[in-house]
C-alpha cells in the first residue's frame, strides 16, 4: 500500500513536471516578454524596436515572444503591429524591471586575445559584419522554442555578467557557459537551419543555427563543427563539439539565444 501511494506520487510528479515545461516569461533586462494576441482577427504582424517578432502558440494562446537587451531601460514598453492586412496599427504595452548583473574578473594569457594587434582587427571587423548578419537573420518558418539542453555539462548561469578581461571592462557576457569536457557532443537544442559557421578570433569555431522566425542559437569554442551552412538539422542533432577554441580560459560551451535581433538569457528557453 505504502509502495503504491509513493508510486502514485511521483506519477503526479513526473506530470507536473510536463505541464510546467515551457518557457518562462522574464521581464527583466536579458529576458523576454510574452504577450498574448488575438489570432481570431487574422495573421498577427508585430515589431519591436523595428524588428519583426516570433509568433507562436502556448497553452492555446497565440503569443509573441519578445527578446529584451542587456541595455533595456526599465519602464513600459510596447510592440505595435496589426492583424492579417488591416493595417489599423495596435499598440500592446508591458513593463520591464530592473536588474543588476554581477561583475566577473577573468584572466586571459593570450594578451591579443583582449587587447587585438592591427592585424588582428583586420580579421575581426569582417568577421563581426559576419555575426551581426547572422544574429539578425529572419525567415517565416514555424519555430520550436521549447529547448533541450545542448550538452551535458555544468551550467553557470553566467548570462548577463559585467566582464573585466585582464582589467579591462569589456561587453556583458551574452550567452551561458556550460563547462564540459573536450568533445562532449553538442546537439541542437531545436530543429534547425545552419546560418553561419566556422572559425573566428574571439568565438573560435562556432555555429549559428535559425531556428524560425528570428529565434537564434550560437555555440562557441568548439573542438570540431559536424556541420555546414545551409544543412538542416533535426531537434537534438550532434552539431560539433565542445573544445576551448578563440577566447577561452578552458574547454566549455558558449551559449547565446537570441530573438528580434538581440542575446537573450538561454535558460529561459530549456524545458527539458
Ligand atoms: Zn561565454
Amino acid at each position: 500500500m505504502h509502495f503504491l501511494r509513493q508510486l502514485f506520487l511521483l506519477s503526479l510528479c513526473v506530470l507536473s513536471f510536463n505541464a510546467s515545461a515551457k518557457i518562462q516569461e522574464s521581464l527583466v533586462p536579458g529576458g523576454i516578454a510574452l504577450i498574448t494576441l488575438d489570432s481570431t482577427q487574422g495573421k498577427p504582424h508585430f515589431k519591436f524596436n523595428n524588428k519583426p517578432l516570433l509568433v507562436t502558440q502556448q497553452d492555446g494562446k497565440t503569443i509573441a515572444v519578445v527578446g529584451l537587451s542587456l541595455n533595456i531601460k526599465p519602464g513600459e514598453h510596447f510592440i505595435s503591429g496589426y492583424y492579417g492586412d488591416r493595417k489599423q496599427l495596435i499598440k500592446k504595452f508591458f513593463s520591464v524591471k530592473d536588474k543588476q548583473y554581477t561583475t566577473q574578473n577573468i584572466t586571459i594569457k593570450d594578451k591579443r586575445k583582449v587587447n587585438p594587434v592591427k592585424q588582428d582587427m583586420e580579421r575581426i571587423i569582417p568577421e563581426q559584419k559576419r555575426k551581426k548578419k547572422a544574429a539578425n537573420f529572419w525567415s517565416d518558418e514555424t519555430a520550436d522554442i521549447n529547448f533541450l539542453t545542448p550538452v551535458n555539462g555544468i551550467m553557470t548561469g553566467s548570462y548577463g555578467r559585467r566582464r573585466v578581461f585582464n582589467g579591462h571592462p569589456k561587453r556583458p557576457h551574452s550567452g551561458m557557459d556550460i563547462a564540459a569536457q573536450k568533445g562532449v557532443a553538442i546537439a541542437s537544442p531545436a530543429a534547425g537551419t545552419v546560418i553561419e559557421s566556422g572559425d573566428f578570433f574571439f568565438s573560435g569555431n562556432l555555429i549559428y543555427l535559425h531556428h524560425g522566425q528570428g529565434l537564434i542559437t550560437l555555440f562557441a569554442h568548439l573542438d570540431t563543427i559536424n556541420v555546414k551552412v545551409g544543412d538542416k538539422v533535426e531537434k537534438g542533432q550532434i552539431i560539433g563539439t565542445v573544445g576551448a577554441t578563440g577566447r577561452v580560459t578552458g574547454p566549455h560551451l558558449h551559449w547565446s539565444v537570441g530573438l528580434n535581433g538581440t542575446w537573450v538569457d538561454p535558460g529561459l528557453f530549456i524545458t527539458d
